[in-house]
């Protein structure tokens, strides 16, 4: 029986779940044993398998990378494991090929199963929070396979969860690296919602204690500040709204916390008389970060499922007519290791941003194999114009698809024409006030109450720019850009990986001296260090495109 149930988990598992539960490099030292062990290293008394490698004696004595053991002095993963893995993945084929056929691809009995033993095994606090998500509308991102699931989970980052079909929860994997956890817990729970076994709307609270706690101290504070007033601002209130900040971030209210970080930046300036334009911002903050706290505390007992912050294919509507300017390609890699190219247009008549991805999904693991650069070279989007001819073209979307969160789709049905724009720059949104900006940065934080902190797209253009700073220590290379009236803007890019690397040495060579008078579109986002620009491409004066800093 148990060797019958490791032959099922070891079908459904591959490099993918190898490299999330160890990683890259034990995955490529286990491989390099396991290719000078051979096949026949591993024996099985039944009920378990074992292999010697290396004078130490490992053992899988059932499904789950938890049922893994080696005699060798490594305190955690060692690469005789991954040997062992890949070993047995090879001798038990034969036998793993007719259970894998036998078991199909039916719902597990542990998926469908009472919650209490799922309850036990994932955690009481994992899967009461996972519930609170998904009463509030985080809903992870699936793929399904004959092997199980791959998830994505974008809570304050994104996390990878795999589960195998047969071993369910119990050997499943997070890159969150705990060894159990709330995102777990979601895919389980999000797979029981759509069996009709689990309905988020019985989830009674909401919120979490520490949540309705965090909330209610923010609320204090911004009396006290209210009744002292800026002139009566001390570094003790300064320093326990800091503390605030991180406690709503710790709490699971990311933007409460990013909103809080924000008002604070800007009352730090004001205290140093940097900036009088600012004093409105100040206003405009505390007005964003008192309305969303009031509306987190009012809503709790009846918040409507959220729009939800991962990306759910389902929600896509379809359009007719939409007329969209193509503005700039990205290259872009996450830290996840996904990868993709980014067109991003903008619809005058809507006066929102869009954009169309290209991405190799995590759960094709072949690494390699996938070039976006040569996918922005020969793609084409839905059989229609080649992607490289986007930027500097309008388009005029007959019949399409378009999610809540701005992804245009590429599905079959689409219908499009295009054309060549004569001014790359006529109809875009272009900011010549960044104290304004700010504050409409503020205003879209509160727009989706218990999404990440969002991603603005904007075009700014630029009246003087600064010296850059590159700190090796943080990898944070950064621009200070000025509009007309002197308010200032940081660009920021975080050098982390080859894309964000070219795109520094770009705007190094492409942006030389005083950028007077160009245009930048970008991101703007809250970085660590305050608001960041994250620049995607540039527009020189008379220029008859918009220049990609990555591709
Ligand atoms: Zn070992
Ligand atoms: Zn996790």
């Amino acid at each position: 029986m148990t060797l019958a149930s490791i032959d099922a988990w070891l079908a459904e598992i591959g490099d993918g779940d190898i490299e999330d539960w160890a990683n890259k490099g034990l995955l490529r030292r286990g491989r390099k044993l396991a290719e000078a062990s051979g096949a026949d290293a591993v024996e099985t008394d039944g009920e378990r398998l074992t292999t010697r490698l290396d004078g130490h004696r490992q053992t899988l004595s059932g499904p789950g990378f938890d049922r893994l053991d080696c005699g060798c002095p490594a305190t955690a993963t060692c690469h005789h494991l991954v040997a062992l893995l890949l070993l047995a993945k090879t001798t038990r084929m034969a036998t793993i090929d007719e259970s894998a056929a036998a078991a199909g691809a039916a719902d597990p009995d542990w998926l469908l199963g009472d919650e209490a033993p799922l309850v036990r095994s994932l955690g009481r606090a994992h899967w009461d929070r996972a519930g609170r998500w998904m009463r509030l509308g985080l809903v992870p991102e699936l793929e399904e396979g004959p092997a199980g699931w791959v998830a994505e989970v974008t809570e304050r980052a994104s996390e990878r969860v795999r589960m195998a079909r047969s071993a369910g929860p119990e050997a499943a994997t997070c890159t969150c690296g705990a060894p159990r956890c709330s995102h777990r817990a979601l895919v389980v729970l999000e797979l029981r919602r759509r069996l009709g076994l689990f309905d988020p709307a019985s989830v009674e609270n909401a919120l979490s204690r520490e949540q309705t706690e965090s909330l209610a101290a923010i609320e204090r504070w911004m009396t006290q500040l209210a009744a002292a007033g800026l002139a009566g601002l001390s570094p003790a209130m300064t320093d326990q709204g800091r503390v605030l900040a991180t406690a709503a971030r710790q709490a699971d209210l990311p933007r409460v916390g990013a909103l809080m970080a924000a008002l604070l930046d800007l009352l730090e300036q004001d205290r140093q008389g940097r900036s009088f334009a600012d004093v409105r911002g100040i206003g405009g903050t505390l007005a964003a970060l008192r309305l969303l706290v009031g509306s987190l505390e009012k809503a709790v007992p009846q918040v409507p499922l959220l729009r939800l912050t991962g990306v759910n294919r389902a929600l896509y509507r379809k359009v007719a007519g939409l007329r969209l300017i193509g503005v700039a390609a990205e290259h872009w890699q996450g830290r996840l290791g996904q990868e993709g190219i980014s067109v991003h247009c903008y619809a005058p008549g809507e006066g929102r941003w869009y954009r169309l991805t290209e991405t190799r999904r995590p759960l094709q693991d072949q690494q390699g194999q996938w070039d976006p650069v040569e996918v922005w070279r020969h793609g084409r989007w839905a059989e229609g114009p080649p992607l490289r001819e986007l930027p500097a073209s309008e388009v005029l979307l007959r019949t399409g698809w378009v999610s809540a969160e701005g992804r245009l789709s590429g599905r079959p049905g689409t219908r499009l024409e295009h054309r060549a724009l004569r001014d790359p720059a006529a109809e875009l949104p272009v900011e010549t006030d960044f104290g304004a900006l700010r504050g409409r940065f503020a205003e879209v934080m509160v727009e989706d109450l218990m999404a990440p902190p969002p991603r603005l797209p904007v075009v700014i253009r630029i009246a003087q720019a600064g010296s850059r700073q590159f700190d090796p220590q943080t990898q944070w290379w950064t621009q200070p850009v000025t509009d007309p009236n002197g308010a200032e803007l940081t660009i920021g890019i975080l050098v982390r990986n080859p894309v964000s690397a070219l795109k520094r040495q770009r705007m190094e060579t492409r942006a030389p001296g005083s950028a007077q008078g160009w245009r930048l579109f970008g991101t703007l986002y809250r970085a660590q260090a305050g608001l960041a620009l994250d620049p995607i491409a540039l527009l020189t004066d008379g220029a008859a495109a918009w220049m990609s800093l990555t591709l």
